[in-house]
């Protein structure tokens, strides 16, 4: 008998699996609903105008050092960069301010919540997560992997297609202290409905009250309304309350870099106690205890697409043409809701369609109707 006639059998993956059964279909008016990507009309992939170019120009310059690795931390200018992104900082930003994040690169988005989950069970040890219901169901895996007894809190009120912002309170008022709470910064997979600014301002002040860490996954900035400050508003103003908690980002929806694995753990200290930014690189507790995580896993993360996205937001043109391209993605998003909310009603669908048009990038919509 094999050693390994004793691994317990796990249950496929379902977004992955309900790929495959599409891939496998041959029905001509097949429709996916696996993995959440971005398609055009005619049903194909869209690489961003802007990625194109960045692309040209990484090519074209064919640097020296363009197969190099990358430090463990990861490429230093995309960290610097898409930290600007997340908390809104600039020129004007002060160091004290800016060092209160350490940021590492990641395998994407879920490298980052791997990563940030890791660092929290090993050594801030919390007795438990509140994970949404529902979720991703990747954060199911990835805090069971880390060793998280985890509890759920009711997100979601199927009834008025909304937020469920009471059950929510209710739930994380048990929360104890250093229990981690996920939160998804916008547009909630799979639901599609966030908290209001009024709501998030409530779960902050619980958050701080209780002494709970806010775990943000950033899966969406800009790809969900269009406009990336307004996507990263939640995160903001827990950094402005001067809370400590970690964002985990992926640039694999907003970039449509999606198999390139480009992501960054930021994780935000008050008062700062890193350096992680100073020449050098040499950094605090924080930023070496991730690296050593880093380290023993994958050594770093991969460096193509993180260059790409430093190219675009490293430069005022291309990030100019990378809000157009995010324009042209959420813009067909919505224009795509309003038309099957138009076809529902024109049908007379029974039930009440107006969730539709409030969600945001939701899959959950589509599932109701099929079911
Ligand atoms: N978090 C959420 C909520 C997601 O929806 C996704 C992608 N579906 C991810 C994280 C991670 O995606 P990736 O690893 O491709 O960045």
């Amino acid at each position: 008998l094999s050693l390994f006639s004793t691994l317990p059998p796990i249950p496929a993956d379902e977004p992955f699996s309900v790929n495959g059964a599409y891939l496998s279909d041959t029905h001509p008016q097949k429709v996916n609903l696996g993995i959440g990507v971005y398609r055009t009309s005619t049903g194909n992939p869209w690489p961003l105008n802007v990625v194109e170019e960045a692309e040209s120009r990484i090519y074209d310059a064919r640097n020296k050092d363009r197969h190099e690795y990358l430090s463990i931390q990861g490429d230093r200018e995309f960290l610097n960069l898409a930290s600007d992104l997340v908390f809104g900082f600039d020129s004007t930003t002060s160091p004290q301010i800016r060092d209160r994040v350490t940021s590492v690169q990641t395998v994407s988005g879920t490298g980052a919540n791997r990563l940030g989950a890791e660092l929290l069970s090993r050594h801030i040890r919390p007795k438990t997560v509140w994970i949404p219901n529902p979720t991703w169901a990747n954060h199911h895996t990835i805090w069971d992997l880390a060793g998280v007894p985890e509890k759920s809190y009711p997100y979601y009120d199927a009834q008025k297609k909304k937020f469920n912002y009471i059950g929510t309170m209710e739930s994380l008022s048990k929360a104890q202290k250093n229990d981690v709470v996920i939160l998804h910064a916008c547009a909630h997979n799979p639901t599609g409905a966030d908290p209001t600014p009024t709501q998030w301002e409530s779960i902050a002040r619980l958050c701080a009250e209780r002494g709970l860490i806010p775990f943000f996954d950033l899966a969406y900035q800009g790809f969900a309304s269009g406009d990336a400050a307004q996507d990263a508003w939640a995160i903001r103003h827990f950094f402005g309350l001067e809370l400590e908690f970690c964002v985990a980002q992926s640039f694999s929806k907003n970039f449509g870099l999606y198999g390139q694995r480009v992501g960054a753990l930021h994780v935000v200290s008050f008062p700062s106690l890193d350096k992680n930014t100073a020449a050098g690189g040499v950094g605090g507790d924080i930023l070496a205890n991730l690296c050593h995580l880093v380290r023993g896993e994958y050594s770093m993360a991969p460096r193509g697409g993180a260059e790409i996205v430093r190219t675009v937001l490293g430069d005022a043109e291309l990030r100019g043409r990378w809000y157009e391209d995010l324009g042209v993605m959420s813009t067909r998003i919505q224009d795509m809701r309003r038309a099957l909310y138009g076809e529902l009603v024109r049908l007379g669908t029974p039930g009440s369609w107006e969730h539709v048009l409030d969600q945001v990038c939701s899959a959950l919509i589509l599932r109701d109707i099929v079911s």
